[in-house]
């Protein structure tokens, strides 16, 4: 048994509290509030649950501070992203990896969905274990101390009707089926699965990967570009919201990534299915994607989370920050979000949307995952201690402590 006295501390109705004392045993909190045991440890600063980072990219990290120079757009970022996806091997992508959860771990995130496409060789075919490149991203998640989901992306095709070109073919099985097959074979209670996209899986191949997830966390990248709804419009006479309802994607253990260039039919297909969205504000703005509907999204019924995807920036503050400010933005109104409901976002809804509905809340039952925000630092001194200090003044460089099982 292990006890802390809190200082300062988030609980679910979504207020800080002062003087809260927690039990831990087992990993799990025993005991929120109420007296305090005999001997504590005292955690000075404000501490919520551990933050979700739902939509990671791991190796992209390796892009930072290098491909901020010529003008573009996502599609000639993407082409350098790819010129590094080429030269990656299982131990470069594990060093990568483990750069990418250790800076989460420092800044407070404690799961990370993790969307894995880059399965096999540069040729395309298996490695001798086939296993290699999800077998590092797993073993990086371990050595950093952070919980993963392994989110195995189907990735078949280089748009509709389009064979992968390039490094695309060390993402692709060759069919739904062969991907269906491998990602049964690691059988490793951690893997989730996801639809790379609507122009990387052909339509009739998309039932088979929402059969494989049955029962499990399904991910997917949903109009993040408005090429990819012109592509799949002109293909299949709907939008790629449409498709995924007629394929039976959509429902609450679905999470439609970016969910940017939407239609006022896909907004409703998203709230009335319980799909959650996931925002990942820094990326967005700096592959220059454009601003997603996320308040119309949250009044249709869609759940949002949040992710740091290419990780130009890891900070899930800066990405609850952005939400709101990018509404701003789009509408010249302030006060869409409140700070309340972006911390859900950040933390259980999040977890939940990966799979882990027992974390991301300081409650009795709930994992014992700690994060405390100092509150006298050079941004959060002042600020009070409240929901809105942690959302409107701190930075992932505020986290001074992270405690997990
Ligand atoms: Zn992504």
């Amino acid at each position: 048994m292990t006890a802390y006295l809190l200082e300062h501390a988030l609980l679910p109705d979504g207020e800080v509290h002062a003087d809260v004392p927690v039990e831990v045993a087992d990993g799990r909190m025993v005991a929120v509030g109420g007296p305090p045991v005999a001997t504590v440890t005292s955690v000075p600063g404000l501490t919520l649950p551990g933050l979700a980072d739902c939509h990671s990219h791991a190796f992209h990290r390796g892009l930072r501070g290098h491909v901020q120079r010529e003008r573009g757009s996502f599609w000639t970022w993407r082409e350098q992203m790819y010129a590094l996806a080429a030269t990656l091997t299982p131990e470069s992508y594990f060093t990568l990896a483990r750069e990418t959860y250790a800076e989460m771990r420092a800044t407070g995130i404690t799961a990370v969905g993790e969307f894995h496409y880059l399965h096999h060789q540069p040729d395309g075919t298996p490695y001798a274990d086939p296993h290699a490149m999800s077998r590092a991203l797993l073993a990086a998640a371990d050595e950093a101390g952070v919980r993963i989901r392994l989110l195995d992306a189907c990735y078949l095709a280089a748009g509709f009707g389009r064979e992968p070109e390039g490094v695309q073919r060390r993402f692709s099985d060759g069919d739904a089926a062969a991907w269906a097959e491998r990602v049964a074979d690691l059988d490793d209670p951690r893997v989730g699965v996801a639809i790379h996209s609507v122009r990387a899986v052909p339509p009739a191949q998309l039932a088979t990967v929402v059969e494989a997830a049955r029962g499990r966390p399904l991910h997917v990248h949903l109009s993040e570009q408005v090429a990819e709804n012109e592509q799949c419009l002109a293909a299949t006479g709907l939008t790629p919201t449409q498709l995924l309802a007629e394929t039976g994607a959509l429902g609450p253990l679905t999470t439609a990534v970016h969910a940017t260039h939407l239609t006022d039919d896909d907004v409703r297909l998203l709230g009335e299915s319980g799909t959650r969205v996931c925002f990942c504000p820094t990326t967005e703005r700096d592959l220059a994607d454009g601003l997603g509907p996320s308040r119309r999204l949250h009044e249709a019924g869609a759940v949002l989370t949040l992710g740091s995807d290419s990780h130009a920036v890891v900070d899930l503050f800066e990405e609850m920050r952005a939400v709101e400010m990018h509404e701003r933005l789009a509408t010249q109104r302030r006060g869409h979000w409140s700070a309340a409901e972006l911390l859900a976002a950040a933390t259980h809804d999040g977890h939940a949307s990966l799979g882990f509905d027992d974390a991301g809340r300081i409650e009795v039952g709930a994992r014992a995952e700690l994060v405390t925000v100092a509150l006298d630092s050079v941004r959060t001194r002042g600020t009070g201690a409240s929901a809105e200090t942690l959302v409107f003044a701190a930075s992932a460089a505020d986290v001074t402590r992270v405690t997990t099982p």
